[in-house]
């Protein structure tokens, strides 16, 4: 890779978490911005992030942060201007989000996470699970806009594939011939997508990644956090509600609050079956994980107000995961959702396949369009040290996230949707691998035999959410 220009950086970095986010972004941080390693450091309970220590030199506490000792751990390390980095599990992403706009200290993470329990307490009903409260909670922090920057759920998706989803319906307005200067606020970005036609967003992610060891029974493999799939695999289903379904499911449900634009489902997303396309094996079968992008999309490209606007696409995540992730869900769920008693994550013993991480836009004049990104674990090991396919992909959202916010340091609280999407992408386009669009005819209705009845469907128009749903 040739030589980076370094954002120049005078503070200190706290990361919190060194799991598969946290060991792939640090060499990225370090080739892209000029921060000796002494200014950075580690808070993780695990003893993981002492290879960091040996590897590059940066410090490390083995602590575990909990509601109790946060401010006491956090204190010592982080005057205003320095940066929280914080890509941990089980740690209330509220509470340091709180503590960080308190100190004008810079903050991003990757996931708005609860403290321990948060996503899968007895005690809370499915609403309070979702993504749906804890985005609301978390936009509540938010007052006057010219405090420290703090950027809320930037990794690939959320993150990146907000930025995916501008430049596609760009694309989508080129190819159909239309001149017109590049929206520039959230309402003209609406329009757009309301004036093409879009109806449907997925999230369509196809992870094709094995090591040579199988998965095991009792044990739940992935490619990214275990726990953190695991916690969001247990989620209620959430969905953007799209303004030209006709009825809601029968297991859905709105909230009683805040910008309306998604609903949840009674049941958890790795229950929830979606018919998706990705390029490299056209039509799939996703699970509708929840996850805040499909919120955020969704309220961003509205046109109107409330639950019934005048325009807002249905927007979800499709996830299609590794085989031996797939297989571990399906033993997750035989257990009646009680995780299995051992956890591995497929890193460095990945032996081939790749990420396919895009957005698929539906229901415009050109049918479907899918853009994002394809990465082989070859060229994502040739690009960064510690990465696989689907951790660079969000290790490089994680990175241009953090430039961002030091070059713009003063704009409060932000989500990936209201940041610049050409200059993210310009960052991260080096790690992507092949970012290419493509059109497809496809629809959840295409070649679906009538092996037996499927009183549900709804013939005339596609794109209504009952077609999609599977299984
Ligand atoms: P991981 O499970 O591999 O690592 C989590 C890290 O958090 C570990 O180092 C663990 O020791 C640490 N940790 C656990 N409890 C802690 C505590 N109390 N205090 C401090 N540290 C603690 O997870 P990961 O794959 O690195 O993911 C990190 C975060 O990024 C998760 O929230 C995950 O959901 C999110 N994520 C987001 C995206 C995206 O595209 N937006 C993609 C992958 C992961």
């Amino acid at each position: 890779m040739k030589a980076v220009a370094q954002q120049p950086f005078s503070g200190r970095l706290l990361m919190i978490g060194y799991g598969s986010i946290g060991r792939g972004v640090l060499p990225l941080l370090l080739r892209h911005i000029a921060l000796e390693p002494a200014r950075v450091c580690i808070i993780c309970p695990s003893p993981a992030a002492r290879e960091a220590a040996r590897e590059y030199g940066v410090q490390v506490q083995e602590e575990a942060l909990t509601e109790e000792n946060f401010h006491q751990c956090l204190e010592p390390w982080l005057q205003p201007g320095d940066f929280l980095l914080n890509l941990s599990v089980q740690v209330s992403s509220q509470a340091l989000l709180a503590f960080c706009q308190a100190r004008q200290v810079l903050y991003l993470d990757t996931c708005t996470e609860p403290w321990v329990g948060g996503y899968d307490s007895d005690e809370l009903q499915p609403q309070e699970r979702t993504n749906y409260a804890l985005r609301h909670a978390l936009l509540a922090l938010r007052g006057s806009t010219d405090t420290a920057t703090a950027i809320i759920t930037h990794g690939a998706n959320p993150g990146l594939v907000s930025h995916l989803v501008k430049q596609a319906l760009e694309n989508i307005a080129r190819d159909l011939g239309q001149t017109r200067p590049s929206p520039t606020r959230r309402e003209e970005w609406a329009q757009l997508a309301r004036s093409l036609g879009v109806k449907v967003i997925h999230i369509a992610e196809y992870d094709s990644q094995y090591a040579e060891r199988r998965k095991e029974p009792g044990e739940f493999v992935n490619t990214w956090s275990v726990e953190g799939f695991i916690a969001e695999a247990r989620q209620p289903a959430e969905l953007g509600w799209g303004s030209h379904e006709r009825g809601l499911p029968p297991d859905a449900r709105r909230h009683p609050y805040g910008s309306h634009a998604a609903i949840y489902l009674q049941r958890p997303g790795a229950a929830t079956p979606v018919h998706t396309w990705t390029p490299g094996v056209g039509p799939t079968l996703g699970f509708l994980v929840t996850h805040s992008e499909a919120i955020s999309i969704a309220q961003y490209l509205t046109v109107g107000e409330g639950p019934h606007p005048v325009y807002r696409p249905t927007v979800h995540y499709a996830y299609r995961p590794c085989d031996d992730a797939l297989l571990s869900l399906h033993e997750l769920a035989s257990r009646h959702w009680r995780p299995q008693p051992r956890q591995r994550l497929l890193d460095d013993d990945i032996v081939g396949g790749r990420d396919e991480l895009g957005v698929l836009l539906m229901g415009h004049a050109r049918n479907a369009y899918w853009y994002g990104s394809r990465l082989a674990i070859e060229e994502a090991r040739a690009l960064c040290p510690h990465n696989s396919a689907t951790s660079l992909q969000v290790t490089a959202g994680v990175m241009a996230g953090v430039i961002w916010s030091l070059r713009n340091p003063q704009r409060g609280i932000l989500e990936p949707d209201e940041l610049p999407h050409r200059e993210i992408l310009d960052l991260c386009a080096p790690y992507l691998g092949k970012l290419e669009g493509f059109y497809s005819d496809w629809t959840p209705l295409a070649q679906r035999p009538p092996l037996f009845p499927e009183p549900g469907l709804c013939e005339d128009d596609p794109w209504q959410f009952r077609n999609f749903r599977g299984g």
